[in-house]
């Protein structure tokens, strides 16, 4: 192997997941992790080794790299895993190409031009729906034929990282006729992934379950934040608005399709029978171990969940049929969340709104001190990764602080 790879990393020879970094000497620009190192892709491309136009690897963001097509980037992953286990390959004695992950700063790896989430996870579909609505029918008649989304906010989707203030709005007091405006008291984190478009469609066209993973690149960590306290009060009847679009936060590697080629498992059984346009043939969804930690100020973290993205009862080929069987054009780095991926434990469950039952069970840090929600200070970080056969595919983290209201 050219560069060491820690046992148990995320990023093994098996995952060459693409990003933007930069570094103090140079501006943002591609590369890919390995191990706790980023092979830097704008300097391997000064050896003359890629036989595509490289100035898409100096690009501040992934969109351009991506547009060359799944036949490239593929190609350039594979070149990559056999030139890094090649002790005489053309990576060799070049410690120049490697930068130390703790040396560099991380970019939004995509320009996301248009952002839609779903709502796919059957368990939180339930337990929102018992909270908000009514316990004996939960989910609403729609739920089981339609994947449920919206359209969402993609100006302030941000980079791991990134601290975001606690939002303002409006909010309607218990037993109170009459909104008042402040701070939110009720910030939420949602547990999600987000998969990423690598192909663009002409308006009216459509993509069948079939042809979906043609037109998917990767996935990536999503933190769909959530004020639940201005979202109660806005969401009737065009659903989630201010109470979302405050920020989002993605990890900042893309793991590509193939890196999780080799963790497809089946998904639940869909009853009733969905319409033909979503059915799907093969194995559509993915095994790969997603948790939650909070780290109030000053203090350690405590992990408050440990959920699964083969939970899902919608798959993305069934989310990208559906977004698309209208004709609604897609474009290369549109970026797709999953809906909050909760499972049937109740320690599996993706958002504060479920794990504290609307605050009846307040949840214990390590300082003693109890959450219902996510407080001023604290950093809550979300990490996810499949293992195989001594395989490990992984995302790292996404991670964000809440600070106080501006
Ligand atoms: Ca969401």
């Amino acid at each position: 192997m050219i560069i060491h790879i820690p046992e148990n990393s995320d990023f093994s020879i098996h995952n060459i997941p693409f990003g933007i970094f930069s570094t103090q000497d140079r501006s943002p620009r591609a590369g890919v992790a390995v191990g706790e190192h980023i092979l830097d892709l704008a300097a391997v491309a000064e050896l003359d080794v890629f036989d595509f136009n490289t100035a898409v690897l100096e690009k501040e963001t992934l969109n351009d790299f991506i547009s060359l097509g799944k036949e490239i980037t593929k190609k350039v992953r594979r070149h990559i895993q056999a030139w890094l286990q090649d002790d005489n390959s053309i990576l060799a004695n070049k410690p120049q190409l490697f930068v130390k992950q703790s040396d560099a700063q991380m970019h939004m790896p995509v320009y996301v031009g248009d952002y839609t989430d779903f709502y796919s996870s059957i368990e939180h579909a339930t337990n929102v729906g018992k909270m908000f609505r009514d316990p004996e029918n939960a989910l609403l008649p729609n739920w089981k034929h339609i994947p449920v989304g919206y359209h969402g906010r993609a100006s302030s989707i941000v980079v791991s990282g990134e601290a975001v203030h606690r939002p303002k709005g409006q909010t309607i007091p218990p037993d109170s006729k009459q909104p008042i405006f402040g701070p939110s008291q009720r910030v939420d984190f949602e547990l999600e992934m987000g998969f990423i478009t690598g192909k663009d469609t002409k308006l009216g066209d459509s993509i069948s379950t079939s042809e979906a993973e043609d037109y998917i690149f990767g996935l990536v960590l999503f933190n769909d934040w959530s004020a639940r306290d201005i979202q109660k009060w806005e969401y009737v009847p065009l659903g989630p608005f201010l109470a979302k679009n405050f920020a989002s936060h993605i990890s900042p590697w893309i793991v590509t399709l193939e890196a999780l080629e080799p963790f497809k498992v089946s998904g639940p059984e869909q009853e009733p029978e969905v319409l033909p346009y979503l059915k799907y043939e093969g194995t559509k969804n993915y095994d790969i171990h997603l948790e939650v930690g909070i780290t109030p100020e000053g203090s350690e973290e405590q992990t408050v969940c440990h959920s699964n993205f083969k939970y899902m009862y919608w798959n993305m080929a069934q989310q990208l049929a559906h977004h698309t069987v209208n004709g609604c054009n897609i474009n290369v780095g549109d970026l797709y969340g999953s809906g909050t991926i909760s499972g049937k434990d109740e320690n599996s469950y993706g958002s504060m709104l479920e794990l504290a039952w609307m605050g009846t069970k307040p949840l214990k840090m390590k300082d003693g001190s109890e959450r219902k929600f996510i407080n001023d200070g604290d950093t809550v970080t979300m990490r996810g990764f499949a293992e195989k056969e001594g395989k490990r595919v992984g995302f790292g983290e996404v991670s964000a602080k809440i600070l106080p209201a501006k």
